[in-house]
């Protein structure tokens, strides 16, 4: 492709895709991640060449030098976001120019060419047209898009390679944390960080979640759903959860999450909320929250509710907090009235069962 942001997909339909009836045993419960459509998007990248190759074609294995950049640079960035299945039978898609904007802020950040954020947005459309029958129909279900790009180039140097590959690929999951919505538990983490300044805290970038897996783990060793990572400098103050932003809700109204400065991820659902907050006519506030804050307002009480964020997640109640020396519950560990009002209707919204005045929702 040169000049224009419009590709030419070439289709080559799944010559053995899995029958209607092993699709239908398979979304009856889908979990998370760990089952896929029949199609994938392909497309390259060279230096000099641009972006050529586009394909829509059966999801197989892709084969890989061993030498490819990307196995030992890691020169990788990722987007996720959801297809949903409306009532009166047709697909939406959530704001998915945001997720191309963000695609294209990571692959700067990484020193990766940038897709055009159209072709981004057009090959979901394909892929969601030909895969259209693995959306899940249960209403708790969606059909998960995860486009990434790596760098395919054979060369070991440590430099920005000048070959990449686009993938997307597309996997029916029912709800994000097994058991359904009930609020989760999270572990603040004492010895791991996530993200410095200067670092790539707000890019999508495979690294980043490779980075969080150790802290994890101890959240799930603490029995707990997920890990929160203070700030890198004075490990003071919240930046967020291993993959959802965080918002914290007061007495007063007033609705707050940590800020963008360049360690967190720009989530697209918080953006989201903080415009469904301010409408709904709350007082919102982008500001630094500490962890001996949160300990302290919801001691007092003065903290009600604190929820989790993101396109996996939608909006989940956060219901217990440890850290090593000791824990306490939110809102006596019950969901509060925020939390699930804000989590339906941007559900509502998103479904396309409520009125869209952003224009968030693309019909598919
Ligand atoms: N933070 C991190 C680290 C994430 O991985 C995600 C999921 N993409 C989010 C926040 C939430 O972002 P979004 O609302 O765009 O899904």
């Amino acid at each position: 492709m040169s000049g224009g942001d419009k590709l030419d997909f070439e289709i080559r339909p799944n010559p053995a895709p899995v029958s209607a009836a092993d699709r239908a045993a398979l979304l009856a419960n889908p979990g998370f991640g760990r089952i896929f459509t029949d199609h994938m998007v392909t497309i390259r990248y060279a230096d000099g060449k641009g972006w050529y190759d586009a394909r829509v074609e059966a999801r197989a294995p892709i084969p890989m030098d061993p030498a490819a950049a990307v196995l030992h640079y890691a020169q990788e960035i990722f987007e996720g976001l959801k297809a949903y299945r409306t009532a009166d039978g047709g697909v939406t898609m959530f704001r998915p120019e945001a997720n191309a904007a963000r695609f294209a802020a990571s692959a700067q950040r990484m020193a990766m060419p940038a897709l055009p954020p159209e072709a981004f947005v057009d090959s979901l459309h394909r892929l969601i047209e030909i895969d259209r029958e693995w959306i899940p129909t249960d209403p708790d279900g969606s059909l998960y898009l995860r486009p990434f790009m790596f760098a395919s180039e054979v060369f070991l140097g440590v430099r920005p390679a000048n070959e990449y590959l686009y993938v997307a690929i597309a996997s029916p999951v029912g709800s994000y944390f097994s058991g359904g919505v009930k609020p989760v538990s999270v572990w603040v983490s004492p010895d791991y960080t996530r993200a410095a300044p200067g670092g790539t805290g707000a890019a999508k970038c495979g690294g980043n979640y490779a980075a969080s897996l150790v802290a994890q783990a101890e959240a799930i060793e603490h029995g707990c759903d997920q890990v929160v990572f203070l700030d890198a400098v004075e490990r003071r103050f919240v930046d967020e959860l291993g993959g959802m932003n965080v918002f914290f809700v007061y007495d007063d109204g007033t609705v707050v999450t940590p800020p963008l400065t360049g360690t967190i991820l720009p989530g697209i659902t918080r953006e989201s909320v903080l415009m469904l907050a301010a409408e709904a006519g709350k007082r919102v506030e982008e500001r630094p929250v500490s962890f001996a804050d949160w300990q302290e307002d919801a001691a007092s009480g003065r903290l009600r509710e604190v929820f989790a964020c993101g396109t996996a997640a939608v909006i989940t109640p956060i219901g217990q907090v440890k850290f090593p020396d000791g824990e306490f519950l939110i809102g006596g560990g019950e969901p509060g009235r925020l939390t699930m009002a804000l989590r339906q209707q941007l559900a509502d919204i998103q479904r396309g069962n409520a009125p869209d005045p952003h224009g968030w929702v693309t019909r598919v």
